[in-house]
């Protein structure tokens, strides 16, 4: 059976993305921090497009939660074989640097740089044994050019870029993509306390982006179609940057 794993399944991009992934014949790991309401709501999503979904709750900034409950999935589930890993966990504390607290700068840098590496860390041996694999990390328009109150966001998004394109260098011999998506301003519970009608007229296409418009270059990314593309970062932006 082939799974793909999607960490932060549980809402926004993550859920959209798994949906995608389904659809493309992949059974799912779901993974989510704490919210099983949306996760399970992903899973039903996921299982009406015809596949598997199991849900895997661990904080994917915690080494520990990685190893044990990662690791033991995959210790007890030899047979069954990750070929996707999509890196989408995250989250924003915005302030300004220099009344940023310990906890903003951790917890940021802690959702998308260590978990892109614990998680990839565990994950990619596998796919590299298989000689086949695809992973796509989600990270930010912030993470390339910088947004003035998101040092934090900006600097662990930018840490995934750094990651991926080395990464991507690293493992491309053996049929392993590693790339990387950069959405603007999308619509989910992440961008929900913005001044939406304000931030769009910044934007070309003069509106925030929808998660499934992303799951689609993801998913994309993931298929054997891209199968001469790694180390690339696309935006997905509407025309605010590129
Ligand atoms: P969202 O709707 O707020 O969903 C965040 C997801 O990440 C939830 O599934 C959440 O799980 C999970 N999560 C957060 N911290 C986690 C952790 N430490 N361990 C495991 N799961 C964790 O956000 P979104 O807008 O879909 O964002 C998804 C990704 O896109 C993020 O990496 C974000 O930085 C990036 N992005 C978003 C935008 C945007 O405009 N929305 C723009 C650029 C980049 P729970 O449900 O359990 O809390």
């Amino acid at each position: 059976m082939k799974y793909a794993l999607v960490t932060g399944g549980s809402r926004g991009i993550g859920r959209a993305t798994s949906i995608k992934l389904a659809a493309m014949g992949y059974s799912i790991l779901v993974n989510y921090k704490s919210n099983e309401t949306e996760a399970q709501k992903t899973a039903e999503l996921v299982t009406a497009q015809g596949t598997a979904a199991e849900l895997l709750k661990f904080d994917v900034s915690s080494k520990e939660e990685v190893d044990r409950v990662l690791g033991g999935w995959m210790e007890a589930n030899q047979e069954k074989t990750i070929e996707v890993l999509v890196n989408n966990a995250g989250i924003r504390q915005d302030g300004l640097l220099m009344w940023m607290t310990d906890e903003q700068w951790k917890n940021v840098l802690g959702s998308s740089l260590d978990g892109f590496f614990y998680v990839t860390r565990l994950i990619v041996s596998g796919m590299l044994t298989k000689k086949y694999g695809r992973i796509v990390n989600v990270v930010s328009l912030s993470g390339l050019k910088g947004l003035p109150g998101q040092v934090n966001y900006s600097a662990a998004k930018a840490g995934v870029i750094g990651g991926t394109k080395a990464l991507a260098q690293e493992v491309a011999r053996r049929g392993v993509t590693v790339n990387a998506v950069a959405p603007g301003f999308i619509r989910t519970d992440m961008t929900h306390d913005l001044k939406e009608d304000e931030l769009k007229k910044l934007i070309p296409m003069q509106r925030f982006g929808e998660a499934e418009e992303v799951a689609d270059v993801i998913a994309f990314l993931a298929s054997d179609k891209a199968s001469y593309i790694t180390g690339e970062v696309v935006s997905i932006n509407g025309g605010l940057y590129s």
